[in-house]
């Protein structure tokens, strides 16, 4: 079994501000271990479940000025037998399973998408940006853009960690089958009930092992019908300049820019930066 883990940090237990998940508060160093923690249990539970091959993804750009760009683990506490993938442009490193390479994905300290009440630090892609985005007319959120990805290579998405808005976000895109870990609840944006981290590290790893291990009820890959469409409201029209002169991006509209392929991962490609 092969499995690529799509980790993000604002999904973690604990964590409920923007200091916790970048910059230079003292808050931010906790955020980076509790992240670290998190994705360990979620290693540890695939190694559980005899996976082979375990590549995690650190999906988190860091939202202020001086946060740390998708690096924001802590290395040398990383859990042993798997490979992480630090420092890429987020939703692109795919060569894996265009290779045939991967069996599954799992995501990880996932957040509900832009305007979700209870989402705790609820956003899609970028709270400055984006509005929101949606893919053939369907709302998607982060997880929904890279199950979107995986799908194109026809790999399934089969867990999510995060709080209980966004595991009900991914059980709508992507169906019951989903194993979900809500390791908190969202009191408003900026407020959570959660699980003390042990308990949330101990349920991720049980919850990703028994995911792993009931491969007969995974999920399909989600499906969108070709050609596929990605829509994006940004939140001021400036935004859209940034997309003027790309080859295959429509902007249509002052706030609106979008893209077609044949599959999601066409029309992600041409839309996306790739840096
Ligand atoms: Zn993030």
């Amino acid at each position: 079994m092969r499995v690529m883990i799509f980790a993000d940090m604002e999904g973690v237990a604990g964590i409920q501000s923007w200091e916790h998940v970048g910059g230079s508060s003292p808050f931010y160093p906790e955020g980076r271990e509790l992240y670290t923690n998190e994705i360990n249990a979620a290693v540890r539970g695939c190694k559980a479940a005899g996976a082979t091959e375990i590549i995690a993804l650190d999906g988190h750009g860091g939202s202020y000025p001086s946060g740390k760009p998708f690096m924001s683990w802590i290395n040398s506490k990383l859990e042993p037998s798997a490979q992480y993938i630090q420092g890429y442009a987020w939703a692109r490193y795919v060569e894996p399973m265009q290779r045939g390479e991967i069996d599954c994905v799992l995501f990880v300290g996932a957040h509900a998408m832009a305007g979700v009440p209870n989402g705790v630090l609820c956003h899609t892609v970028s709270s400055e940006a984006w509005n929101n985005a949606t893919i053939n007319g369907t709302l998607v959120g982060e997880s929904g853009i890279v199950a979107a990805v995986a799908a194109s290579f026809g790999v399934p998405s089969i867990f999510v960690s995060g709080d209980q808005a966004t595991c009900e976000e991914v059980v709508n895109l992507i169906g019951p089958n989903v194993v979900t870990a809500a390791v908190k609840i969202g009191l408003g944006r900026y407020a959570a009930r959660n699980m003390a981290p042990q308990d949330a590290c101990d349920l991720i790893e049980t919850k990703v092992k028994e995911a792993l291990e009931n491969r007969d009820n995974w999920p399909k890959p989600v499906h969108f019908d070709s050609p596929v469409t990605f829509h994006v409201e940004l939140a001021t029209s400036d935004r859209a300049a940034a997309f003027q002169g790309r080859e295959g991006v429509t902007i249509t509209g002052p706030r609106s820019v979008e893209a077609s392929g044949a599959t999601f991962w066409e029309a992600w490609d041409k839309f996306w930066y790739r840096s």
